[in-house]
């Protein structure tokens, strides 16, 4: 099975469902993009309490597509921003990040990713 990120992987959304961050962090250790969006890139830097070139310089490299950036991994393949098993930057993290499982996903995300359900109530597009 292949993982990823939004731009290129299949999303199974089910309504009337939430699933809620079980903190497994293995969504930060597979391989893969970790896509940054021009406006995060500033957001990002500024919490790192560096400038904006010098968080490209040190932390980021061109999405495999070549059209944006990506945060690094380390050869493990976890992202440079993981440490232990938090994020550097959880306030500001990516929204590729906070995204998944709920934005996007791909087939068989359960079999790796512990997130819990929850109930939420439907909305009603007509409303
Ligand atoms: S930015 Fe944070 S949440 Fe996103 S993959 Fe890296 S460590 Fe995980």
């Amino acid at each position: 099975m292949s993982h990823g990120s939004p731009a290129n992987h299949t999303t199974a959304l089910e309504p009337g469902v939430r699933y809620i961050c079980g903190r497994c962090t293995n969504c930060c250790r597979w391989p893969g993009d970790v896509r940054l969006e021009e406006d995060e890139i500033p957001r990002i830097a500024e919490f790192l309490g560096m400038d904006v070139a010098e968080f490209i310089d040190r932390h980021t490299r061109l999405r495999t597509n070549r059209r944006g950036l990506s945060l690094l991994e380390k050869e493990n393949h976890e992202c440079v921003m993981l440490e232990g098993n938090a994020c550097r930057i959880h306030p500001v993290k990516p929204a590729q990040c906070a995204g998944f499982p709920n934005t996007w996903n791909f087939p068989g995300w359960r079999n790796v990713c512990e997130a819990f359900p929850v109930a939420v109530p439907v909305t009603d597009p007509g409303k």
